[in-house]
């Protein structure tokens, strides 16, 4: 349901009236006024009237005859001057006096501000009362184009049974549902928060590759908090003119105050809140920057206590303004990944519960099938089905609609997302598990929170959610040294048992002579250059690169060193993981079946007792 805005100035309405009352005066009275009553009359008529002493005045030109009557206000006629000797005599004759005939002629200025000045105000003026006019009536209604709508956002407001959507239409993602319920609970009992002087998050934001159910996820929110709604897409702020963008944040923010409590979901926030670049030369893209800046000020601005909730989704965080990440504005991140085994399963069900579909079909077979899908894909490969199964005249989906529907999906998905053949899978499961495996051997505790084997958009095949370390300020060289190990597990563990190499590890190698080089340079923690700055950290804030500041002599021994130390990382892990190869099969198939294991099943695993195998 759409808000209805009333029109605040009927004064335009007067302006209107005003501008058609002058462009009628302009377009009927002033000819008039301009010609009054100059009657044309043919020369024996002129003869006639000045003969029985009508004329009172003449005025003589090249062409013609001007001449007033006799009348208290002279009527004035016009004649064609004819080639007439005697016209002289005849108007002495009759007393007519010379002279200009009292035209009422306007000032020539005075007539070309009438005739053309005028007109063009006036149009202008017009012009522009329909143009407010037209943006009024938009700015409430349907979608506009985005030249006819700048002034008013286009936010539109949700009455909570809108969107009708529920955390029960989300499958899977129990960790975003779970910060978002707290956030739907603050909305509902604000006081129970406040009383104890909790200050609720004034931002969440839902980062995860795009399918994965962000935009459900808000609006799930909105159907479960039950408070008005807000949804503007990032791309909606895009103006043509300088300036609007940050109209229309300003505008949104004062309709959601009005509101409140109330959600107000930015979706695809990356077009507005990309980093602002401190190096644009150009000036280029302020009114981005405008933009950015006016909904860092707005979400600064309003009163957290107030219950203005503010959603929005990006699957592009990397590229976020720092500004935006900080506390007081989305200070929650949730990420929203792509589903598991179980977490697939759970959206094929949700999605085939909608359609009609025989009984007993077996989701878990199609979940496998359909590894790497997103919960998109997942809603597509349903939808798929049940096409298929209208095409075969059937009035129901059954298993191998189901079974041909993942192929024909994961077909065309194959080349953009990565499904993992099986032995791929294998490798995979064997280098995340090298990782983790090194780890824990060193450390002794669980390594990891959580590994998948779904392939993630960003490129990585494996994905480890490492155990939260807490606020690290400090790291031994040891530490350091064990991180190196770890990060050289992966491709240990693949050459131990496949003896082979893939280029699964370049961010691993990538990461681990970043770290070793930095130990060297930086931290001071070799024998060879002891406490000397060998490199310098530029731009903390944008980027962090690191510039060398040595001899060139120096850097060709520092490379060696780096070298050096990575090899004999490697060598420790290859190591380890040797001595405990049962540890590493073991662990690496159950990764493989189960495509996650997590840090309690992965140590329950690594302590149990050689014996029980
Ligand atoms: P995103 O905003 O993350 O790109 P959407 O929220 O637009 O993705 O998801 C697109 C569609 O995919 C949804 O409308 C829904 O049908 C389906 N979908 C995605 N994730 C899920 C999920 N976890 N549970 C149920 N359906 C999902
Ligand atoms: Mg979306
Ligand atoms: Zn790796």
């Amino acid at each position: 349901m759409k808000e209805v805005k009333t029109p605040k100035k009927p004064l335009i309405f007067y302006y209107l009236i005003a501008m058609l009352v002058v462009m009628a005066l302009n377009a009927f009275l002033f000819p008039t006024l301009m010609n009054r009553s100059i009657k044309e009359v043919d020369y024996s008529q002129f003869l006639k009237m000045v003969r029985e002493g009508q004329v009172k005045q003449v005025q003589v030109e090249d062409e013609l005859i001007l001449f007033a009557d006799t009348a208290e206000r002279p009527a004035i006629y016009k004649t064609g001057r004819m080639d007439d000797p005697e016209l002289v005599n005849r108007l002495e004759e009759a007393k007519v006096s010379y002279g200009k005939v009292i035209v009422e002629q306007m000032s020539p200025l005075m007539s070309f501000l009438l005739s053309w000045v005028l007109p063009i105000v006036a149009m202008v003026l017009i012009g522009q009362l329909l143009m407010r006019f037209m943006f009024k009536k938009m700015g409430t209604g349907g979608a506009p184009g985005p030249a006819m709508t700048f002034g008013k956002s286009n936010a539109k407001v949700y009455v909570p049974s809108t969107t009708g959507i529920k955390f029960s239409d989300v499958a899977g993602e129990d960790e975003a549902k779970e910060v978002l319920t707290e956030i739907v609970d603050f909305l509902h009992n604000p006081k129970k928060y406040t009383a104890i002087g909790a200050k609720m998050p004034k931002g969440a934001l839902l980062v995860g590759p795009p399918g994965t159910g962000k935009t459900l996820l808000a609006k799930a929110v909105a159907g479960e908090a039950n408070v008005p709604f807000f949804s503007i897409s990032g791309s909606e702020f895009v103006e043509m003119f300088v300036g609007m963008g940050a109209a229309k944040v300003r505008d949104l923010f004062k309709q959601a105050n009005e509101k409140a409590p109330c959600i107000v979901f930015i979706d695809e926030i990356d077009t507005i809140g990309k980093k602002r670049d401190s190096a644009n030369g150009m000036g280029g893209n302020d009114e981005r920057e405008q933009t950015l800046n006016q909904l860092l000020t707005e979400m600064d601005g309003f009163d957290g206590t107030k219950g203005v909730i503010i959603l929005a989704a990006t699957n592009r965080p990397e590229s976020l303004d720092p500004a935006l990440l900080r506390p007081g504005r989305f200070d929650r991140r949730v990420p929203v990944e792509l589903p598991d085994l179980s977490g697939r399963e759970a959206i094929l069900r949700v999605h085939a519960a909608k359609i009609k579909h025989a009984a007993g079909l077996d989701f878990s077979a199609i979940a496998r099938a359909a590894a790497g899908a997103s919960g998109a894909e997942l809603a597509n490969i349903v939808n798929e089905a049940a096409l298929r199964a209208v095409r075969q005249g059937r009035d129901e989906v059954i298993q191998s609609d189901m079974e041909e529907s993942v192929e024909v999906v994961i077909a065309g998905y194959q080349k953009k997302n990565k499904i993992l053949s099986d032995r791929e899978k294998l490798i995979v499961s064997y280098h995340e598990i090298g990782h983790a495996l090194v780890a824990a051997l060193q450390t002794h505790s669980a390594p990891v929170h959580k590994i998948t084997i779904i392939p993630r958009t960003s490129g990585a095949l494996g994905y480890t959610m490492q155990v939260e370390e807490g606020e690290r300020n400090l790291m031994s060289k040891e530490e350091i040294e064990n991180k190196i190990a770890t990060f050289t597990g992966g491709r240990a563990a693949e050459e131990l048992v496949f003896h082979s190499i893939t280029t699964g590890a370049s961010n691993d190698i990538e990461q681990a002579t970043r770290m070793a080089r930095a130990m060297l340079a930086q931290f001071g923690m070799s024998e060879e250059f002891g406490m000397v700055a060998l490199q310098t950290q530029n731009n903390l804030y944008l980027g962090g690169d690191a510039s060398l500041a040595c001899s060139p002599e120096t850097a060709a021994l520092l490379d060696r060193k780096v070298i050096e130390l990575v090899k004999r990382q490697y060598d420790k892990a290859e190591a380890l993981l040797a001595q405990n190869m049962d540890k590493l099969h073991e662990l690496a198939k159950f990764l493989y079946e189960k495509e996650t294991i997590t840090g309690e099943e992965f140590m329950r695993i690594l302590e149990k007792p050689a014996l029980e195998n």
